[in-house]
């Protein structure tokens, strides 16, 4: 694949990404999958996915695990409902999660993200230790689907998630690297935590945001790409620094406004295509 494809977050019947005729008629040639519901995940759909994938030419570089009941309204709903660090869905998002990598592995897809949630800082806690273990358990499981398991930044300053990364000492653990998110949680000045983290840094969100007054405390404010505090210039000179050539994949979540959504995203294609131009000369 070239370097830095462009790509579009997308989904077929749960989460926040456009479908995916959007990324056909935006001529965008790679997406990243938010993992479809249950019921949609069987081998059957699989296989009409992976034909019209085929028939539009586009490549899936990530599948993303997804959890009912996750809810994204305000910071505290955040750390109280998403990913694998609330006690009560544990055990059966844990369940979910390899069964959303055993369908990317059908997929054939070698990547699997998510959102861990938010791990807690102290290191001597029981719970940092229980959400330590079960990525361990999980990336486990994608190791034996030769898959990698790329966590979403956000929620984490960049010197936390070094330490969480350290500790669950797994080879197929890596980073999905958002920089509007580390703004709109108010975890750190993006540019900075991508330097940090970089080596881990495999796949990228190309989305922006503005600061919040307080951040950390209220959500920061998504913006299309360009028009927020990421700097994505340099953003992209950092990756093109660190020998990232992966998938640029835009996010965009705005899905109550699917025209808009639509639109900006073919902005932020444009220019992400500039700025490749720019940057790589090509
Ligand atoms: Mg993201």
């Amino acid at each position: 694949m070239e370097k830095w494809p462009i790509g579009v977050f997308t989904s077929i019947d749960a989460g926040l990404g456009v479908k995916l005729e959007v990324a056909h008629e935006l001529g965008i040639p790679t997406i990243q999958l938010h993992a479809p519901r249950p019921e949609t995940r069987t081998p059957e759909h699989a296989k009409r996915f992976l034909d019209r994938l085929g028939e539009l030419g586009i490549t899936l570089t990530a599948v993303f695990g997804g959890f009912e009941g996750e809810s994204y309204a305000d910071i505290p709903t955040v750390k109280r409902t998403v990913g694998l660090v609330p006690p009560e869905t544990r055990a059966e998002r844990t369940r979910e999660m390899k069964e959303i990598a055993d369908f990317a592995r059908v997929l054939g897809c070698d990547v699997v993200a998510l959102h861990v949630g938010f791990i807690p800082h102290d290191r001597d806690e029981p719970l940092y230790r229980d959400v330590v273990k079960v990525t361990q358990e999980i990336c486990d499981h994608c190791a034996k689907n030769n898959q990698r398991l790329h966590l979403e930044t956000g929620q984490e300053t960049a010197d936390a998630l070094l330490q969480f990364i350290q500790d669950v000492e797994r080879e197929n653990l890596f980073v999905n690297f958002d920089p509007a998110n580390m703004i709109l949680y108010g975890s750190g000045e993006p540019i900075e935590a991508l330097r940090k983290v970089g080596r881990y840094v495999r796949s990228v969100h190309c989305k922006d945001a503005k600061w919040a007054s307080h951040p950390g405390q209220e959500w920061g404010q998504e913006v299309p790409l360009g028009q927020g505090d990421v700097n994505v210039e340099l953003f992209l000179r950092t990756l093109a620094e660190l020998g990232y050539d992966g998938p640029l994949t835009i996010e965009r979540e705005i899905p109550h406004e699917p025209e808009r959504q639509k639109r900006e995203i073919g902005y932020a294609a444009t220019l992400l295509t500039e700025l490749k131009k720019k940057i790589l000369g090509s």
